[in-house]
Parts: C-alpha cells; structure tokens; sequence
C-alpha cells in the first residue's frame, strides 16, 4: 500500500494526524470530517494513495469495492438509518480540496439535494 508524505489523509491513515475513526480494516479507513455537511459526514478513504478513480488501477479498485461492501453496516451504525447518500469528488470542477480519493457518507437527516 503506497502511501504519500505530503497528503493529509495518508498522515490520518498513519496516526500522524488525529481524526475521529469509526471503522478501520486492512483496506480502509473511515473518520468523522472535521467540518460536516449534514448531521452525520463520514469519510472512507482506502489505504493507499490516489486521486481519481481512473487513477486507481486494480488494486485501487479493489479497494474502492471493498470500501462499498462495508459503507452500509458502517453507516447504519453511525446513524444513518434512513438512507444515506455517498459522494465521490472527482477534480477541479466538482471541487476536491483532498487528492486521495475518499467517500463522503451523509446523512442522519433529510438531505437537501
Ligand atoms: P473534497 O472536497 O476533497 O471532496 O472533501 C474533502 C473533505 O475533507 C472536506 O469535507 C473537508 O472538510 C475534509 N477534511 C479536510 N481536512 C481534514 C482533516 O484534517 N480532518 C478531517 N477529519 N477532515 C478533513
Ligand atoms: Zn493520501
């Protein structure tokens, strides 16, 4: 798992920087963001480095399914008990400010579109 010295959330994944963890495995991470946008924001984000999907190659992919295999129950168990939504920001015009790649989780409440 290649991990990148200058990238936040690989300093999360390593413990150099706190964050508020709800679930780790091998593969994955997944941690309160420190600014949320609804009542519950989770991010997961696999535990190697890359930005964009078309960056991931097989292993990252890999990654990305497993992620997607775990959301629910981690999500269900953080309060999202009615639906959730997941958002994945990919580049400049969807606005990511982080480049591993990482899915938002949102929920616990009626989300405005
Ligand atoms: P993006 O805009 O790249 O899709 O999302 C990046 C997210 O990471 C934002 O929602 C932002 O609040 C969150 N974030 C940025 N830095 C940190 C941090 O140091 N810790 C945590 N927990 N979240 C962060
Ligand atoms: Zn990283």
């Amino acid at each position: 798992m290649t991990l990148n010295d200058n990238c936040i959330f690989c300093k999360i994944i390593k413990g150099e920087i706190p964050s508020q963890k709800v679930y780790e495995d091998d593969f994955m991470l997944v941690f309160k963001d420190i600014e949320p946008k609804a009542k519950v924001h989770l991010l997961a984000v696999p535990k190697m480095h890359f930005k964009l999907i078309s960056e991931a190659g097989e292993e990252g992919l890999e990654a990305i399914s497993h992620m997607l295999s775990v959301i629910p129950e981690v999500a269900a168990k953080n309060g999202c008990t009615n639906g959730y939504r997941l958002v994945i920001n990919q580049g400049d015009d969807a606005g990511q400010t982080v480049f591993h790649l990482h899915i938002h989780i949102l929920g616990g409440e009626e989300l405005p579109w």
